[in-house]
């Protein structure tokens, strides 16, 4: 077996795998997997380092949530990442650069002793908002790791995106992190 002489790029891999390419690139990609043993294997030894949070997955246009322990596995394997951490109120300016392969958002909050926490996205540019249910959360660091879509952020027009985390319990819903991102569009 020859080697891929064309290999797929490790981040159109991952992005791959979370359902963040376009209709054109996934066709692209699944055509070219159909037929690479190589980029298959690369594609499996990916998935294989997500195993058991996949399941966890919030995956759609607004990110992906993840257990911890993925990110330090993610970066072990040369991926480039940049990390925007956020406290719980708090505003942050981020941008997508050309070299970032995976974009994180951390989002700071007091996680300790909750059950189910939901996440509730509202999108660059405005739209419906869009609630990720039960995601999973490390309450030992006080924090919720996202990776963000990077190929659709590079897309991204200038704007504000509002994620709200929801602490659902017997009694209601309460409201324990209101996190602003101010996006600089890579377009300038
Ligand atoms: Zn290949």
């Amino acid at each position: 077996m020859s080697a891929c002489r064309t290999p797929l790029p490790p981040e159109t891999l991952l992005a791959y795998w979370l359902g963040e390419l376009d209709e054109a690139g996934t066709a692209a990609a699944d055509a070219h997997l159909l037929g690479c043993d190589d980029c298959g294997a690369a594609l499996d030894a990916l998935v294989a380092l997500g195993d058991g949070v996949r399941r966890a997955f919030t995956a759609g246009r607004v990110g992906t949530v993840v257990g911890p322990g993925f990110v330090p596995r993610l970066a072990g394997r040369g991926l480039r990442l940049r990390e925007y951490r956020v406290a719980p109120q708090g505003r942050v300016n981020c941008h997508v650069g050309p070299d970032d392969d995976i974009v994180l958002s951390r989002l700071s909050a007091p996680l300790a002793g909750l059950g189910r926490l939901d996440m509730l996205v509202h999108p660059v540019g405005g739209g419906p908002p869009q609630r990720a249910e039960d995601i999973p959360f490390d309450a030992a660091a006080g924090e919720v790791v996202v990776v963000m879509p990077t190929q659709r952020l590079r897309a991204l027009p200038s704007g504000t995106e509002r994620v709200e985390l929801l602490a659902v319990e017997p009694a209601g819903e309460r409201r324990i992190g209101d996190y602003t991102f101010i996006h600089r569009s890579s377009a300038g």
